[in-house]
């Protein structure tokens, strides 16, 4: 709440929130969540993002159904801490209940949600992408411009812009059979069907979302995928309940206190291999295998779905704590840790389902997909009209009509557009890149640090604009959370 200076009376709180992806919608519910608890004060919340994508975002918003949630159905929902709340919409709306759905129904059931906390907590949702952000330093609020509207001030702003842009690793951007962005998969274009050859850059679940779907919609008899390291997630495994012991905020909190806020790279590595042992893991020898190349890790994992139900279950465990303590390890013990252990890690978490597991290894068995090993090189021909795939000492490995670009978010924002937000914010020296990706930022109060003005206390990154300063908060389950821990700092913590 601010006092207004003109007459006097305490003024309600303008709060915007610009995106409403899941970051968006996440912060738009931890508000709620005050509301309901009676923690709320009077506060006025306008938001904003293009009808399209209002309360879903790009991943979620409406396509095929061939692309599946890779998270269980009763291990998501609009509120981290009432996940059985999407799995009944699943079961009333489409009588199914199947572990993994259609991302869109996902989409679908996040915008009902959104309608009714609009409604409850008389939020206004503005259809539009903020143009430019102003910052006022002698009001302290920032100044919000959408085209052909009055600017509009607020006290505080949640930046929840997620969707960054996609790498060009080959810089192909201008060449006719080359798709940048694969989403939505059903609008990929027409002309690729049986007859055509494709080539899918990256291995990850986007790119694994494409396969599936070029194999059963458009029902190509080849596909080829690489990937640097040519890596894929493995199954997703049965779930294990473990108590955890070392691994817990109470052993991070008391070392933490006893070591002046200082975690080593060596005594998180020690807290992991011990609760792994108790589970006859061989937490370094695991990791190895999982980072091979090709299909072997994934194939099996289909034999040990309990053993990786337990690393499944230390990874998120390990991840939800280092959520909140990465910014104790020093820039080298976190740069240690992300060399060694986190693709493997990420990999683990990623679990895919047995239907997506399914289309790569028989794929691969009946020769329908083929894994480039150590591709160099991705050109296009303009003579030939024709993409060639080169690998190492110049050998052409293969020759393609389509090139669909499944790697991941340019996280440190080197290609921006210039009329994009976070371009003009960077510009006016608002905000500024993490060296490890996303914006710097003040991680204890989870707010923006500013080369211009220091400590923008009313300025809060969300999502993927905090890669980098935190660790993985990526999930539709760390991305709330996350909101919801610094809303209830900023009103009932206070
Ligand atoms: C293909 C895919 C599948 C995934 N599956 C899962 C899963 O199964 N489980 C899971 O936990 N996680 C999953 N994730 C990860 C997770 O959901 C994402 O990390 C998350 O969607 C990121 O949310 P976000 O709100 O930060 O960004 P986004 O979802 O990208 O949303 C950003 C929003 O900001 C809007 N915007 C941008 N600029 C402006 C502007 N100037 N004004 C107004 N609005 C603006 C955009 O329109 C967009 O809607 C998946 C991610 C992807 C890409």
């Amino acid at each position: 709440m601010k006092r207004n200076s003109l007459k006097g009376l305490i003024a309600i709180e303008r709060i915007a929130i610009i995106g409403m992806g899941i970051s968006g919608t996440a912060t738009l519910t931890a508000y709620w969540k005050l509301q309901q608890a009676g923690q709320l004060p009077d506060v006025s919340i306008d938001y904003y993002d293009s009808l399209e994508n209002m309360g879903c975002g790009p991943s979620f918003n409406k396509d095929s159904e061939h692309a599946l949630l890779n998270t269980r159905t009763n291990e998501i929902g609009f509120d981290y801490e009432n996940q059985e709340d999407f799995q009944r919409w699943v079961e009333e709306n489409y009588h199914s209940q199947a572990a993994y759905v259609p991302r869109q129904w996902f989409g679908e059931y996040l915008q009902e949600r959104l309608k009714s906390m609009t409604e409850q907590l008389k939020a206004k949702s503005i259809a539009a992408h903020v143009e430019s952000l102003c910052y006022l330093p002698e009001r302290k609020q920032w100044r919000v411009q959408v085209t052909s509207a009055e600017p509009v001030y607020y006290d505080r702003v949640h930046l929840c812009t997620g969707d960054l842009p996609k790498m060009d690793f080959y810089e192909l951007k201008d060449t006719p059979g080359y798709v940048h962005d694969p989403y939505p998969l059903r609008e990929l274009p027409q002309e690729i069907t049986s007859q055509t050859s494709v080539v899918i850059i990256g291995t990850s679940l986007s790119a694994l979302d494409v396969l599936k779907y070029l194999q059963e919609v458009r029902e190509l008899s080849l596909i080829h995928i690489f990937s640097r390291r040519n890596q894929f997630p493995i199954i997703n495994p049965t779930p294990q309940a473990i108590t955890f012991k070392y691994l817990t905020e109470a052993t991070f909190q008391s070392y933490l206190t006893d070591y002046h806020g200082h975690l080593t790279y060596d005594q998180l590595l020690t807290w992991i291999r011990q609760e792994c042992q108790r589970f006859a893991i061989d937490f370094d020898e695991t990791i190895q295998d999982v980072l091979e190349s090709g299909t072997g890790p994934l194939r099996a994992s289909l034999q040990q779905r309990d053993f990786y139900g337990y690393l499944e279950a230390i990874a998120m465990e390990l991840t939800r704590i280092l959520n909140h303590h990465w910014h104790t390890l020093s820039i080298q013990d976190q740069d240690r840790f992300l060399d060694t252990y986190d693709q493997a890690l990420s990999l683990i978490k990623a679990g895919i389902p047995d239907s997506s597991a399914q289309a790569i290894i028989q794929g691969e068995d009946d020769g329908q997909l083929l894994i480039l090993p150590d591709v160099t090189d991705l050109r296009y021909d303009e003579t030939s009209e024709i993409y060639q795939i080169i690998q190492d000492g110049g050998k052409v490995l293969a020759e393609v009509d389509w090139v669909i670009n499944a790697t991941g978010l340019d996280l440190h924002m080197r290609d921006l557009d210039a009329k994009d937000l976070l371009a003009q914010a960077l510009n006016q020296a608002y905000i500024e890149r993490h060296h490890a990706g996303g914006l710097t930022m003040h991680v204890p109060n989870k707010h923006i640090i500013s080369p211009r003005f220091g400590d923008l206390e009313n300025l809060h990154p969300h999502g993927m604009l905090t890669h980098g300063a935190l660790y993985h908060i990526n999930s539709v389950y760390s991305i709330q959370r996350y909101a919801h821990e610094l809303v209830q700092a900023l009103y009932v913590n206070a």
